[in-house]
């Protein structure tokens, strides 16, 4: 070790963000050199919601040396293998976003344009009869992928649904047992050093004064040292995104345990439905613009589908990110940093991000401009990506039965989107911008779901005969069926596998 080594890490926050980041600091650096202390108030307690994840969640639990059984065991989890989309494009609309692909390429042009020439066929099933995922959801069964890529169901990708609150438990043991000192207490003030503005120390309500060399702000919504302390700004995206308010509330468990998290359109935003073990997560994101508090309750307990447990809990939040995530001895991960609501289910996998994208940034005492400058410019440009694909959603309705969504329809949205929509709509193009995290089949998925139609497709598949390509069609479509009739029900899978 040299001098100009970080010795002290402080976390700020014990949510999902804070225990993440401990647990990650736990197995990457050595305790024995480094100290690294988190500290949570039971008083202000968690924002307790984030159940729906997306597929890179298994890497980060695989860099811990986590087995997947005992995380959804601890967790109450189940598999998630995409999202159903109701009432976005039109009221009455329905469809799957599923995870991984639709179809197989064939003679080096991609599958959706093979779907999108059987259109004018009489009989053309939809785009999601040809991705394993949405036809094993659709009845409610689940495999892993098989290992075999000649197989069908190699296609597979999943994710999982759980308890937040669980999972912030089950990280806070694992980082314990690691070394990571854990403080309860309310922090009463944070001093700044007056000659390098950087973060010195943390004092707490019970008087005690923790000290350390980097500081994540892991404090949710309060965002106590990269904003109350050192004054970065926040950039506002709610003119693209207007919904700020969120109800959640937990209902008891339905049968069939469905595979996959619904997303439902209403009049000012979209009410979730998320399948766990013991209870389904249900909440309702809208704009209180357009909408006022009263009538977001009544909506969110007339549309759910078993007994709430509870009361409903408001959240109220501003869509963006932070000018800088990293400012000074300080970066913010988690909601300090910025939030884009959980539509396609990545706060957790923006987490993920601030911290692995620090571990390979990661700096000496004095940290330099250089390596600070890109790590932001990185966080800042996965927050935009992703911002965009969500603004997607939005953008591409044709509803017009209410305020909320005749102003989405008819607003601008930022050059990078439209861009992308511009392609597509030229015959059905699209491609992934700098790794971003949305690959094809998302963008494909979100943009026929919502009756974004190209001009044509690939002038390629003009030599390919039609009778060819329904063939192809048939058997992806009947191999997929068949494979789906093998698998066993969701339910039977976690009882068996993780209960
Ligand atoms: C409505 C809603 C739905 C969501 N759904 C999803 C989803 O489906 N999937 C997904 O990936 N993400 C989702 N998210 C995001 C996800 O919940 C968060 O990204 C995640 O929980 C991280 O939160 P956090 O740890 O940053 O903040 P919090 O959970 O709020 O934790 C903040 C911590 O800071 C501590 N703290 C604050 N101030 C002080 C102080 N003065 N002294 C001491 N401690 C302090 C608190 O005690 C707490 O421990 C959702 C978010 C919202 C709002």
């Amino acid at each position: 070790m040299t001098k100009n080594t970080i010795k002290t890490f402080v976390i700020v926050g014990g949510g999902t963000a804070g225990w993440m980041t401990a647990a990650a600091l736990s197995r990457m650096l050595q305790p024995e050199h480094v100290s690294v202390t988190l500290v949570e108030s039971d008083a202000i307690g968690t924002v307790g919601v984030g159940e729906a994840t997306i597929p890179d969640i298994a890497n980060f639990n695989k860099m811990l040396g986590i087995q997947e059984a005992d995380f959804l065991k601890a967790t109450s989890g189940t598999f998630k293998l995409g999202i159903e989309f109701s009432n976005w494009g039109k009221l009455g609309d329905k469809y799957f976003h599923p995870f991984g692909t639709h179809g197989v390429d064939m003679n080096g042009i991609d599958f959706h344009q093979y779907w999108l020439h059987s259109l004018s066929d009489s009989n053309h099933p939809p785009l999601e009869s040809y991705s394993m995922c949405a036809v094993a959801a659709k009845q409610a069964k689940f495999s892993f992928p098989s290992s075999n890529p000649r197989a069908v169901t190699s296609s597979i990708r999943y994710a999982y649904h759980f308890d937040a609150i669980k999972y912030a438990t089950f990280l806070r043991e694992y980082a314990q047992q690691r070394g990571v000192n854990r403080v309860e207490g309310t922090i009463r003030q944070v001093s700044t050093n007056p000659k390098t503005g950087n973060i010195d120390a943390l004092e707490l309500e019970s008087g005690q004064r923790i000290t350390a060399d980097f500081f994540f702000d892991c404090s949710g919504l309060r965002a106590l040292l990269i904003d109350k302390t050192l004054g970065v700004q926040y950039k506002d995206w709610s003119h693209w995104l207007p919904c700020n308010s969120a109800q959640a509330i937990p209902t008891e468990r339905t049968e069939p345990l469905l595979p996959f998290t619904k997303a439902i359109a209403q009049k000012a935003g979209w009410q979730w439905r998320i399948p766990t073990q013991h209870r389904t997560g249900n909440g309702h994101i809208y704009s209180r613009d357009f909408l006022d508090d009263e009538e977001a309750t009544q909506i969110l307990l007339d549309n759910v589908d078993a007994k709430p447990i509870g009361e409903p809990r408001t959240i109220r939040f501003t869509t963006g990110c932070r000018d800088q995530f990293w400012y000074k001895n300080c970066v913010a991960i988690g909601l300090s940093g910025g939030f884009l609501e959980p539509l396609e289910s990545t706060s957790i996998y923006l987490i993920q991000q601030g911290i692995s994208r620090f571990m390979s940034l990661f700096p000496s005492l004095n940290a330099s401009e250089v390596i600070i400058d890109e790590y932001n410019r990185l966080m800042c440009r996965e927050f935009e990506q992703v911002r965009d694909f969500i603004i997607l959603h939005y953008k591409a309705t044709e509803r017009d039965d209410s305020e909320f969504w005749r102003y989405c329809s008819a607003m601008t949205i930022p050059d990078t989107l439209q861009h992308k929509i511009d392609l597509f709509k030229a015959g059905g193009r699209v491609f992934r911008d700098d790794n971003e995290l949305f690959t094809r089949p998302s963008w494909i998925a979100v943009m026929l779901g919502q009756n974004i139609y190209p001009d044509n497709y690939d002038p390629m598949l003009a030599n390919i005969p039609r009778s060819d390509i329904q063939r192809s069609l048939n058997s992806m479509s009947v191999s997929m069926t068949a494979a789906v009739e093998k698998m066993k029900t969701h339910a039977e899978f976690i009882k068996q596998y993780a209960k």
